[in-house]
């Protein structure tokens, strides 16, 4: 099967040239399904992973604005409609300077099998720019948004396609991208999630990802006999998914040392408790500073200017930044030092030969598209209550989200189970696999 799994990713690296982390992300489920795949007559004839790598649709298009000094900026938009086999479209837009198709066609990638675990009725995509939200004004960002939006509003809708946020795309950008999109289509929907809650989003929805991922890993440690409590914890990035992984850790008594941005680490040993939490959010999410000043204010905390922080000693790790994060040398290291469960906030944020390493170890390693599937479960759950025109309570949405993730947990188990190792990746690879197989056979040739 390996020999098939190789000729299937030459065909994919020939039609889709220099875009690693897409060939990556495909590599990486068709490895896991192929001997489910071959033993299967029927998804062979239908060429099903042959038309589950190839996005329903691309849309790129140019984003003209308006700098604060009245010149002329062009960016790139992009939306990725991977797969609508199980529901409209669904997945986040991302701003950040690294964006280029390739990494947006990864993220939609991952997504389909992502959103198909969630149990919740929705297809794949990713869309986003190349835009830097960082150093921008408040005024450059909503005239960025909204001739994003102009475009964009073209192709999205609450039935065909609802984007969410990611990385650089939070409350603020989903505001100006709403407002524009009510105001050349004159209507009122469902058409984003992450929203305000004064004008439909939901509760736990910023939480959703970060919570999410501690519960994943909750439920991995218990079947250790083990929980979150007295856990030392290193956690990277320091955006939505960082701060709520590490709130949700507080929560249950763990402890978390670190976190990080793409200047550098910082360590504090005594532990970010809820008074450092807050002013960590009104860092990042209002005064949009830089994670160093935390040093700065929390004396015995370590900067590591320029570092991440798998160097530093844990027993679980929630890679919550981005990407490649963790490579096969930070992967040796972790191991090496004693940890022993890795929840994955970030997407795809471990390298191949990081995940051998992990699983060599037979540590407990929860990859993004289970462990961070709470986001767009919560964003599923913000769809349900736009549509009913009522408001879910805040403990209504996260006991949803926490059995949604209880099951997401069991999905894993079920198809993942090799002896008394449990191979979280290839389970939740096949878990998502098989329900959009399904679906795109009964619907047929489309
Ligand atoms: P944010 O923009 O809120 O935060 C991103 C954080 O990661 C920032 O601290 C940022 O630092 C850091 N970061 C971004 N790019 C890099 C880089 N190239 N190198 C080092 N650090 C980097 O994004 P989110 O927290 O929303 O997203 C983080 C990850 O979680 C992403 O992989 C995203 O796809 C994934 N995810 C997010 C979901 C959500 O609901 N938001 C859902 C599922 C997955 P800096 O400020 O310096 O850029």
């Amino acid at each position: 099967m390996q020999k098939r799994a190789e000729e299937f990713m030459q065909e994919v690296i020939r039609k889709n040239p220099g875009e690693a982390e897409f060939h990556q992300a495909v590599r990486e489920v068709v490895e896991a399904v192929m001997d489910h795949y071959g033993a299967n007559p029927k998804y062979v004839k239908a060429r099903v992973l042959e038309r589950m790598t190839e996005p329903e649709r691309v849309i790129m298009f140019r984003v003209p604005w308006l700098n604060d000094k009245g010149e002329v900026m062009i960016n790139r938009g992009y939306r990725i409609e991977m797969s609508s086999a199980i529901g409209p479209y669904k997945g986040g837009l991302r701003f950040h300077p690294t964006v280029t198709l390739g990494i947006l066609k990864f993220l939609a990638f991952e997504q389909v099998f992502k959103n198909s675990l969630t149990t919740l009725p929705m297809g794949g995509g990713k869309g986003g720019s190349d835009f830097d939200p960082k150093g921008k004004s408040d005024n450059e960002v909503m005239k960025f948004c909204q001739s994003f939006m102009t475009e964009l509003s073209r192709h999205i809708g609450p039935d065909t396609d609802v984007p969410a946020g990611d990385i650089g795309v939070g409350g603020r950008e989903i505001g100006y991208m709403f407002g524009q999109y009510k105001r050349l289509r004159n209507e009122f929907t469902g058409v984003l999630t992450g929203k305000g809650l004064n004008w439909g989003g939901s509760l736990i929805r910023p939480e959703a990802t970060g919570y999410g991922c501690v519960y994943f890993v909750q439920e991995m440690l218990k079947t250790r006999g083990e929980g979150i409590k007295g856990k030392v914890c290193i956690v990277s990035g320091s955006g939505n998914v960082a701060q709520y992984t590490v709130e949700k850790v507080n929560q249950l008594k763990g402890k978390c040392v670190t976190l990080s941005d793409s200047n550098g680490t910082i360590y504090d040993p005594e532990g970010i408790n809820e008074e450092k939490l807050a002013y960590v959010m009104e860092l990042k999410n209002e005064k949009r500073g830089r994670i160093s000043e935390y040093a700065k204010k929390y004396k015995g905390t370590k900067y590591l200017a320029g570092k991440r922080p798998w160097g530093i000693k844990c027993n679980i790790a929630f890679p919550s930044a981005t990407q490649n994060e963790i490579n096969e040398a930070d992967a040796k290291e972790l191991v090496k030092n004693g940890c022993y469960a890795i929840g994955e906030g970030a997407n795809m944020p471990t390298t191949p030969e990081g995940i051998e390493v992990f699983q060599k170890a037979k540590i407990l390693y929860a990859p993004g598209k289970a462990a961070n599937a709470g986001g767009v479960a919560t964003s599923g759950l913000e769809m349900s209550q736009n549509s009913e025109r009522l408001s879910w309570t805040k403990e209504e949405v996260e006991e949803r989200l926490h059995n949604i993730m209880i099951s997401i947990h069991n999905s894993c188990v079920k198809y993942g189970k090799e002896g008394k190792y449990v191979n979280y990746a290839k389970g939740a690879n096949i878990a998502g696999f098989v329900k959009v197989a399904g679906a795109m056979i009964d619907q047929g040739l489309v």
